[in-house]
């Protein structure tokens, strides 16, 4: 063959005006999601641009998820370079990648050991798994309850559905998995009453799975006394404590880990989103006694491949060179202040702000007649981009590499966007 026909043909951007009509992308693709009317075509840091050309500030980065924004060149080096060496081959053989980044995840963490996977859901659906053979081979429970919380969020699979403390994503879904029982987040005394309750009759607790800040319940962080009487709890009965950082790890606290946050570890804990900066990768991660699963225990055919390892180990150095813990904190106090000064300008709209790090959230008065869409459709008239975080939640998650400029940039759209929704 001539060195010719070897040369990989120079690939065009995809379309510079998109080809689909949102009427002709509905036409064939499921409707299962809300979607704005908006097509974004390309993006570079905290900035995207769509298909007219305008740009935005994106505070949303993929719901928690790009971590290094867009097009960042740590991750363009580490897709190019392995996507041209070897992109997938199969668990049946050892990847030097996945062990790379199983290495680094668990120097940086309280974990032993890690499994990879696609998703958060799917992280979870291997956490749920860990916990129930843990609880019938090491615990001898028969029938293992996992407690969650109410208002959590875990997933769209049919047990992460179950998981999820919120009736909306369960109904029409039955028969939903058994083995759930929910408690009110942040509740000390529920929760004993229910594990004691549940201890006298044929069921026990053997796992408690909870998130350490609910992101999509409201942006609502856990309390100190809490997960440390939890911890305690565990350490006294064997129930394990399964921590989902799939939304609140990597960096976007402030902190590598939410449980960090909370001056706790878990046995347990599942890590996605932000943990490929936009690539599809999960992890499961836990202590050593725990560790429970032997071959053909659990896998995934995609999971943890040489690619996907490898763009993921990237982003997690990047986070090391590029100090974006400090920045998560810093650029998240500023963006809090900046809130906080609006909820004192906004006094009728706004009821709250709380986050930590870089995921925040204003929660608007229940009868300031507005919802968390209104503001959010808003603000992208006024070129940012933002995600609800529940009907009266408006959720701020950009890049942990945001600057001091993008944040006060954004704090300005806000404030106009606030001013012309009173003055409507
Ligand atoms: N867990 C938490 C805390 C999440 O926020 C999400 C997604 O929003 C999930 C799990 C599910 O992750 P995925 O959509 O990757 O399955």
């Amino acid at each position: 063959m001539s060195p010719d026909l070897l040369t990989l043909p120079t690939v065009a951007p995809f379309a510079a005006s998109s080809p689909f009509s949102p009427a002709e992308f509905d036409e064939y693709v499921m409707s299962t999601y809300g979607r704005f009317s908006l097509t974004l075509e390309r993006g570079a840091g905290c900035r995207v641009w769509d298909d007219q050309g305008r740009e935005y500030l994106d505070f949303v980065a993929g719901i928690a998820t790009c971590t290094l924004g867009h097009a960042h060149p740590a991750m363009v080096a580490a897709v190019t370079q392995q996507i041209q060496t070897l992109h997938h081959v199969s668990n049946l053989y050892y990847v030097p990648q996945q062990g790379a980044l199983a290495k680094w995840l668990v120097e940086h963490s309280c974990a032993d050991r890690a499994f990879f996977c696609n998703s958060g859901a799917e992280a979870n659906e291997g956490a749920i798994k860990l916990a129930r053979k843990y609880a019938h081979t090491v615990l001898n429970i028969e029938n293992p309850i996992i407690l969650t919380a109410h208002a959590s969020f875990h997933g769209r699979t049919l047990a992460t559905i179950t998981a999820t403390g919120q009736p909306k994503y369960q109904q029409n879904f039955s028969p939903l998995v058994p083995g759930f029982q929910y408690v009110p987040y942040n509740d000390i005394a529920a929760l004993e009453a229910t594990i004691a309750q549940l201890d006298q009759g044929d069921r026990q607790v053997a796992a408690i799975l909870l998130e350490g800040l609910q992101g999509e319940g409201g942006v609502r962080p856990g309390d100190l006394d809490y997960f440390k009487r939890i911890r305690q709890i565990c350490d006294e009965t064997g129930i394990l404590l399964i921590m989902d950082e799939v939304q609140v790890g990597m960096g976007r606290t402030g902190h590598l880990w939410g449980y960090e946050n909370l001056g706790i570890e878990p046995d347990i804990f599942t890590s996605a989103k932000g943990l490929g900066g936009g690539i599809p990768i999960g992890a499961l991660l836990c202590k050593s006694f725990c560790d429970v699963f032997k071959p053909g225990d659990h896998a995934s055919t995609f999971g943890g491949n040489p690619f996907v390892c490898a763009v993921a180990l990237s982003v997690c150095e990047t986070i090391e060179q590029e100090n974006l813990l400090k920045n998560a904190q810093y650029r998240g106090g500023q963006l809090r202040l900046g809130l906080q000064k609006l909820a004192k300008k906004f006094p009728t709209l706004i009821q709250e702000v709380r986050g930590w790090g870089l995921i925040n959230g204003l929660e608007l008065k229940a009868d300031a007649s507005l919802t968390s869409i209104d503001v959010v459709k808003a603000v992208m008239n006024e070129g940012v981009l933002l995600v609800p975080a529940g009907p009266t939640v408006v959720r701020f998650v950009p890049p942990l590499i945001v600057t001091a400029e993008e944040v006060y940039l954004a704090l300005r759209s806000l404030d106009r966007s606030l001013t012309s929704l009173t003055e409507a």
